[in-house]
């Protein structure tokens, strides 16, 4: 293969990342009525097929140069993947046209499936919730076959066309990630803040529900978790000019980033959730939200802000493989998580938002307390995913092992019918959680040199401005040891959690 055909192959991943991702971003803030990612993906066809691939993975083999081999590599897993989606984008469309019509009846109401969880979340009664869950599982449970089916045809792809039989063997290789070492420093999470997680979970439950923890279902908690009373100090128009505030603290100054386009317009059909496109990085970024106020608006937007600041910010002339592959999800995802979670930051809540100082503390520790709840969910996530892939076909099997694992971990308890619905595919789970730990490395360091304030010096902005410049180039475990820690520790990451009991006394 040719260097020429090569960079063919780049320019095509440029144009059509490109084009996917305009195209989806125009469907979803409202400027296109439906969006057609089947027609862009025929119009690459020559790309996202299995000698493109082949002659990918030749070239790869042969290359001596590590820089180039490490750039084949990644451009042969994109590849893969994109083959993989396109093998199963039909049964995907239409998981997602079945459940956008589906519409259920809840005490003789009509009600879209999609509103079910929001109406979860603010009803009172209990055993009314418990009645929206049911009719909730029976939507799932029709869309259950078309999950497995996906799998199913993944799976075959990898070993038949690929030969990759075991489809963890097949993500350690591609996102290099050992899944036991990963596993095993989180179980060591998990036993060291299993009692404070238990004491201070189970009192927030008996005063919310006046029930106990380890007998009711994980719905409940989407109520408890709500907290309606905290929405005063979230308002709407205030959000984007926290966020330049929040900036303009770190030094940086959002009006001047005009590759960042911030699309804040009230559109008919616009989803109101904030989301982040970079379509290319850092030419053009897109941050994107229709604010309706509120913790989990703030929550979320700050979120995708910490990805386009990423994007937004990677250096021009680093080639564009390592501007937008990167060998997982991990990475971009500490930025997302230290931006949100300033959110949960009594002096930022004190100083961004005006919150009176007590009530800041108690938001703080109500939030805390459900990224703990999280966090252990998606330690059992992870855990019951890579024993699903042992087994994967056998549903009884795995309908169990889902039930056990999550319950176990958060003392609610998960229904055996999201078996496969609450599964994120190539264990985005795990990216999550490595992001997780080095978030709270990235967090403690900032602590340390600049005080609880950190995010009120321009340094801070010098410094993450620094890091995002690198694009993609780097893995979360380079990141730690450029702070000086040891990769994968979660020590950082309890007492994270540990400091709880500082803010227990405000709750
Ligand atoms: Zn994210």
């Amino acid at each position: 293969m040719t260097n020429t055909q090569i960079e063919d192959i780049v320019k095509g991943i440029h144009d059509s990342t490109y084009d996917i991702e305009t195209e989806s971003r125009l469907a979803r803030v409202g400027l296109k009525d439906s969006q057609d990612i089947a027609s862009i993906l025929a119009k690459y066809s020559w790309l996202y097929n299995l000698e493109t691939l082949e002659t990918i993975r030749e070239a790869y083999d042969s290359e001596t140069d590590p820089k180039q081999k490490e750039r084949l590599r990644r451009i042969y897993y994109y590849l893969l993947d994109g083959y993989i989606e396109t093998q199963t984008a039909e049964i995907e469309d239409r998981i997602v046209s079945f459940e956008m019509n589906a519409v259920v009846n809840i005490d003789g109401q009509e009600v879209p499936y999609h509103n079910l969880h929001k109406l979860i979340s603010e009803e009172p009664d209990y055993d009314k919730r418990d009645r929206i869950r049911e009719v909730m599982l029976g939507v799932v449970e029709q869309t259950n076959p078309d999950r497995m089916e996906i799998i199913r045809k993944r799976l075959q792809t990898l070993s038949d066309e690929f030969g990759y039989y075991s489809y963890t063997a097949y993500n350690s290789e591609k996102k290099r990630l050992d899944y036991d070492l990963l596993r095993s420093q989180l179980q060591t999470f998990m036993t060291e803040t299993e009692d404070l997680y238990r004491e201070l979970m189970g009192e927030w439950v008996s005063k919310a529900l006046g029930r106990r923890l380890g007998e009711i279902g994980s719905h409940h908690f989407a109520y408890m978790d709500r907290k309606p009373e905290y929405d005063q100090y979230f308002p709407k128009d205030k959000l984007v000019e926290t966020y330049r505030r929040t900036m303009a603290g770190m030094g940086i100054n959002v009006d001047e980033q005009s590759n960042i386009h911030l699309d804040t317009e009230d559109r008919p059909k616009k989803n109101p959730r904030a989301v982040c496109y970079a379509p290319d990085p850092p030419f053009e970024v897109h941050l994107v939200i229709k604010p309706i106020g509120g913790m989990d608006d703030y929550d979320a937007f700050f979120h995708e802000a910490g990805h386009a600041q990423h994007y937004g910010n990677v250096r021009a002339d680093l080639d564009y493989i390592y501007k937008v592959i990167g060998t997982s999800y991990a990475l971009t995802e500490i930025y997302s998580f230290l931006m949100e979670f300033l959110t949960m930051n009594p002096n930022w809540l004190v100083d961004m938002l005006g919150v009176p100082e007590d009530k800041a503390k108690e938001i703080s520790y109500y939030s805390k307390l459900s990224e703990f709840f999280l966090l252990r969910r998606y330690i059992a996530k992870l855990n019951y995913e890579l024993l699903f892939f042992e087994n994967p076909m056998d549903e009884h099997r795995n309908m169990q092992l889902y039930t056990n694992e999550l319950s176990s971990a958060t003392g609610f308890i998960y229904p055996p019918q999201n078996f496969v619905n609450d599964m994120d595919s190539g264990y985005y789970s795990a990216d999550y959680l490595r992001a997780w730990i080095t978030e709270a490395m990235l967090r403690e360091h900032l602590q340390s040199l600049y005080g609880d304030r950190w995010y009120s010096n321009p340094d801070v902005g010098k410094f993450l401005k620094d890091l995002w410049s690198t694009g993609e180039t780097m893995e979360n475990e380079d990141v730690a040891r450029q702070m000086g820690y040891a990769p994968f520790d979660v020590q950082p990451l309890i007492r994270q959690f540990t400091m709880l009991k500082d803010l227990h006394s405000n709750a």
